[in-house]
């Protein structure tokens, strides 16, 4: 994974470019985004990181983003059943869930993503892998972890603050006067 706080900061700062919402909004988008990684769990109940239900098993595949994706929507609905379409939000909670095995196909390390479990266990990468893979647990304090973070700062935040500008941009231009 990138660390588990950038996952957060993608799915909200893009997000928020484009679309006003309250804080609680994008509170429930950043969990999305970095549910996945509850996975980490697994190795605690002995789960080998290859098994589909092991790290970036399940929990990081489609089948996933879409079950997150309507979880999130209803639970929306269920508390703001007024002003919110079940499809749109339907569609962003899952759009934003799936971010997080996109940026994790673009790690150098570990193993890849399995983008179509449960149906199969095949790991996936992107053929272009400039992020540096964060260490799991305490190991993220070691060397490494000042590399990562750079490699964040300069893959995921940055282009996800240039979202946020460009659609900001584009707002303003939009508006009449
Ligand atoms: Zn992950």
């Amino acid at each position: 994974m990138p660390t588990i706080f950038s996952h957060g900061i993608f799915a909200v700062l893009a997000g928020k470019g484009f679309l006003k919402k309250p804080a609680w909004f994008w509170l429930t988008a950043a969990v999305c985004a970095m549910i996945p990684d509850a996975d980490v769990v697994a190795f605690r109940f002995g789960v080998p990181y290859e098994n589909m239900f092991g790290h970036r098993g399940f929990t990081h595949s489609i089948a996933f983003a879409l079950l997150l994706g309507a979880a999130a929507a209803l639970l929306v609905r269920f508390f703001r059943p007024d002003g919110y379409s079940f499809s749109k939000l339907f569609l962003f909670f899952a759009l934003v869930t799936f971010s997080h095995p996109f940026f994790d196909m673009l790690t150098d390390g570990g193993l890849g993503v399995a983008l179509f479990a449960p149906l199969s266990a095949e790991r996936f990468f992107f053929p272009w892998r400039p992020i540096r893979v964060s260490p799991i647990g305490a190991r993220f304090f070691g060397a490494e972890g000042p590399n990562v973070i750079l490699s964040e700062i300069f893959l995921v935040w940055l282009p996800a603050a240039a979202i946020f500008l460009s659609a900001m941009i584009i707002r303003r231009f939009r508006r009449p006067n």
